[in-house]
C-alpha cells in the first residue's frame, strides 16, 4: 500500500475505488488566458466541471486522475474547488505537455533543473499551495521526439526515481511515440509497470499495441468519445480482443474529456464529438463490453484495480526493505498473487 496525493490530502492506494484515469476539469491555452483573461468565464467553467464530476459520482466514481499540467493551463485551486464541491477525489499531475517546444527558461537549463521542479510539485506543493501532485505527465505527438520533448521525458523519469509517483504519457500511436517514450523512460531506469502510455487506444494496430505491452507498461484506452483518430466501434474491438488475450490487467478505460477547453470555439467539441463526456464509458461502453463477453473481473481490473497497481508498482520489495520480520516479507502481495486470489 502507498499513500497518494489528492488535491484534498493523502489517501491510501486501497481507497481509490472506481477510477477514471484521464479526465480534465479544464484545459486552457495558458498564455492566452494570462494575456486575454476577459475571454474566460471562471464560474461557467466551474459549473461545467462540477456537472460532469457529479454525473460520474452518481455512477460510482470515487477518484479521477486529472493530467492537466503546464501548457494545459493547470490551475490547482480550480481542481481543488471542483473536488471539494463534489466530494470526488481528484489526483493532480505535474509535468509539461508539449508536442515539440519548451520555453527558453527550460531550454537554457538542464534536465535535472526541470526534474527538481516536478519533485517540488510532488513534495512541497503546486503553484505556491500545499496541494501536491500525485503523478507525472509528459507528452510526445506526431512531431516525434524533439530535443525539447526528450528533455521533458527524461525529467519526468528522474522525478519519478526521486519520488516514486507513476508516469502517464500523452502519445501518438500513428507516429509510434509510445514506444519512443518507453525506450527513453526505461533507459533512465524507470520500471515499465509504473508507466501508463496514454492514448494507445487511438490506434487499432494490434501489432503496435502488443509491442507497447511487451514492455510491461499500462496502456490508455482513454479517449472514448473522440472519434477522429479511431471510431468507438474499433476502440471496443481492440479492448475486447486484448481482454481475450489476457491484457485486462494492463488497460485503462477513460475519455480524456475536457469539461471546458479553449482550443476551439465553445460549441465545436460538442458538435464534432457528441458522445464525448465524462460518463460515456460508464453509461454506454461498459454495457457494450459486457455484452461482448468482457467479464466483471476484467472490468474491475480496468476500472478499479489497475489504478492501484499503477500507483503501487509491481515490485514492492524496495519499499518493504524495513518490514522483513524473521525472513518473511510482509506487505502487498505481488501482482500474480493478487490475481490468483
Ligand atoms: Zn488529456
Amino acid at each position: 500500500m502507498v499513500m497518494i496525493n489528492t488535491v484534498t490530502g493523502q489517501v491510501n492506494s486501497s481507497e481509490l475505488g472506481l477510477t477514471l484515469i484521464h479526465e480534465h476539469m479544464r484545459v486552457r491555452s495558458e498564455s492566452v488566458f494570462v494575456q486575454f483573461p476577459h475571454l474566460y468565464d471562471e464560474e461557467k467553467e466551474f459549473a461545467k466541471a462540477v456537472a460532469q464530476v457529479n454525473k460520474v459520482k452518481a455512477l460510482g466514481v470515487k477518484t479521477i486522475c486529472d493530467p492537466t499540467v503546464m501548457e494545459l493551463g493547470r490551475d490547482i485551486r480550480f481542481i481543488e474547488r471542483v473536488s471539494r464541491e463534489t466530494g470526488v477525489q481528484i489526483i493532480a499531475a505535474t509535468g509539461i505537455y508539449s508536442y515539440h517546444y519548451i520555453p527558453p527558461h527550460f531550454q537554457n537549463r538542464d534536465i535535472d533543473y526541470m526534474a527538481d521542479l516536478f519533485v517540488h510539485d510532488i513534495e512541497v506543493g503546486i503553484q505556491n499551495t500545499s496541494i501536491k501532485a500525485g503523478f507525472l505527465k509528459c507528452a510526445a505527438d506526431a512531431q516525434g521526439i524533439t530535443p525539447d520533448v526528450e528533455k521533458v521525458i527524461r525529467a519526468a523519469a528522474r522525478a519519478h526515481k526521486k519520488t516514486g509517483v507513476p508516469i502517464m504519457t500523452h502519445s501518438h500511436p500513428g507516429a509510434g511515440t509510445g514506444l519512443n517514450q518507453l525506450e527513453i523512460l526505461t533507459e533512465e531506469g524507470v520500471d515499465p509497470s509504473r508507466i501508463l502510455i496514454g492514448h494507445t487506444g487511438d490506434t487499432d494496430n494490434m501489432e503496435y499495441i502488443l509491442r507497447v505491452l511487451e514492455y510491461g507498461s499500462f496502456i490508455g484506452m482513454d479517449r472514448y468519445g473522440l472519434t477522429s483518430e479511431c471510431s468507438t466501434e474499433n476502440r471496443n474491438t481492440t479492448v475486447i480482443e486484448l481482454a481475450k488475450k489476457g491484457y485486462a490487467d494492463r488497460m485503462f478505460l477513460s475519455q480524456d474529456h475536457c469539461c471546458s477547453i479553449d482550443w476551439y470555439p465553445e460549441e465545436v467539441p460538442g458538435l464534432m464529438f457528441p458522445k464525448w463526456t465524462m460518463s460515456f464509458v460508464l453509461e454506454e461502453i461498459i454495457p457494450e463490453l459486457r455484452t461482448s463477453g468482457v467479464t466483471e473481473e476484467q472490468i474491475n481490473l480496468m476500472m478499479v484495480e489497475n489504478a492501484r497497481h499503477w500507483f503501487e508498482g509491481n515490485n514492492q520489495s524496495t519499499n518493504l526493505s524495513n518490514t522483513k520480520i524473521g525472513g518473511v516479507e510482509f506487505g502487498i502481495p505481488s501482482r500474480k498473487q493478487h490475481e490468483s486470489n
